[in-house]
Order: structure tokens, then C-alpha cells, then sequence
């Protein structure tokens, strides 16, 4: 885990080794904190936590964009927390657990994993959408892509788009193969997305992004799909790892016509 980066006021960002993934933490003016999707090797985990705990901050809860293996971790300093999402995870604890275990990148860490929770409870509103929490105000969107449901944290007071596995400049859209319309189902999130007019977006795996930049990935996102539903060849520096060229041909022979 690299540093805790401060990427707008209260808004804190730690990278992991393992896919670049991001885990945000959300500070009210008083310490009370939320942590989103804490993450990857139990090192990590632990360390996220003992920073939280030397800045003084007060973690009320952990917020997981969706229920793939990487969004629900866990640890110590985490675990007597609430773990909110929205609505119950359709994956129980234990496939995740062996899902995670059957992961090479976090294999090639040689480091120990970190626990998935066990429990995920539908998150408090305050009114249709919103948390209800001591901490700054906080919209949940929901949508069907890359995996049903996801949620995307905004954060209006400061324009930031916690925006977990979507908007990523590491990762191509990785669609929801078992969906019934999973481009469908991906414009339409990148289409909600894109109408909060964020200034800056945390991706779940990548680089922190201005509006700019913003504007740049649901560009190439929504060109990555219009190739995928030609047929027609694509490029993108994304594809350079292996598991990633590997994605793509899953979906592009799921898909083509
Ligand atoms: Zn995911």
C-alpha cells in the first residue's frame, strides 16, 4: 500500500500493488470517516487501518462497490464495522474466499490475502439514494454493469465520482458476461456516470482522474464497446498485461456477431 493521498478535500486514495486497486477513504470534518472497498493483501489492509487510526479518524463503516473478491475485504481494524452495499451480495463469503485464492496476480505477492466479511447489509438512507451518516454528503448510484448490483459513491461538496470497477485507465470495460444485455447494461451506467459531472474520479483500479481525463476514458469506453459489438479489431494500451488480453477475448467472443 502506498501512501493515503489526499485527491480533494477529505477524500483519501490508497493504491494497492495487486491490479492498482484504489481504496478511498471519505473524512468528515470531524474524523468521522467511511472506508470504500479496503484492499488488497492483508499488509495493505492492516496498514490502511493503522493510518486511519494515527490520523485519528473514526471509521463508521466500509462501503463495497460490489461483491467481487477485491471490493469486500477485510481486516482487523475493520471487521466490528457495519459493511454496507446496496442490498445483499448474490455471491456468498466462502466462493469469493476461493475466488480470491485462485487469483494470480495476488499469488504472485507472495503476500498473506486478506480476509473477505462475511456480512453485507443494504446501507442506511437518509432519503431515496442517500447515506445517512454522520460524515459529508454522500449519493449512491446504482447500476447493472460489470456486476449486478454496483454501486458509484458522489461525494457533491467536493465533485469527487468514487466510481469502483468502471472509468478505469488500467482496466477495459469488463462487462457482466451473464447479463442479458451486458453493453446494454455498460452504456447505461457509463450514461449515468457521466451526468454527475464530476471533477475528479477514483476508479476502482487505476489513476486518480481530473475531468479531463474523465471525459477521456468514457470516450474510450464507449468506443472500446461500439468495437465490441462491430466485431472490428481493437487497440488499447490497456490490453498490454496478459489477464487483460485474456478478458478481452472472452468478451469479444461472447459478443461478436
Ligand atoms: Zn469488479
Amino acid at each position: 500500500m502506498r501512501d493515503l493521498v489526499e485527491v480533494a478535500h477529505g477524500v483519501h486514495v490508497a493504491t494497492s500493488q495487486v491490479y492498482t486497486t484504489t481504496s478511498t477513504v471519505v473524512v468528515g470534518e470531524d474524523g468521522t470517516c467511511l472506508v470504500v472497498d479496503p484492499a488488497v493483501t492483508a499488509r495493505e489492509v492492516d496498514g490502511l487501518a493503522a493510518v486511519i487510526r494515527d490520523r485519528g479518524w473514526t471509521p463508521v463503516a466500509v462501503w463495497s462497490t460490489h461483491a467481487h473478491w477485491d471490493h469486500v475485504l477485510d481486516g482487523p481494524g475493520f471487521s466490528q464495522l457495519p459493511r454496507w452495499s446496496q442490498g445483499a451480495a448474490a455471491t456468498d463469503p466462502e466462493t469469493l474466499a476461493a475466488e480470491r485464492d485462485a487469483d494470480p496476480e495476488l499469488a504472485r505477492t507472495g503476500e498473506a490475502p486478506a480476509p473477505v466479511a462475511a456480512l453485507r447489509t443494504p446501507y442506511p438512507q437518509q432519503s431515496p439514494g442517500v447515506l445517512d451518516w454522520p460524515g459529508p454528503p454522500v449519493h449512491v448510484l446504482t447500476h447493472q454493469a460489470h456486476c449486478r448490483p454496483h454501486t458509484a459513491l458522489v461525494l457533491p461538496d467536493v465533485g469527487v465520482l468514487v466510481a469502483g470497477d468502471m472509468l478505469s485507465d488500467v482496466e477495459i470495460p469488463l462487462l457482466d458476461l451473464t447479463a442479458a444485455d451486458p453493453v446494454g447494461d455498460y452504456r447505461a451506467a457509463l450514461d449515468l456516470l457521466a451526468s454527475v459531472g464530476a471533477d475528479v474520479v477514483v476508479p476502482g483500479h487505476g489513476r486518480v482522474g481530473s475531468a479531463d481525463e474523465l471525459s477521456r476514458r468514457l470516450v474510450a469506453d464507449r468506443a472500446y464497446l461500439a468495437a465490441l459489438v462491430a466485431g472490428s479489431p481493437w487497440d488499447d494500451d490497456r490490453l498490454a498485461l496478459p489477464w487483460a488480453a485474456a478478458a478481452h477475448e472472452a468478451q469479444r467472443s461472447a459478443l461478436a456477431p
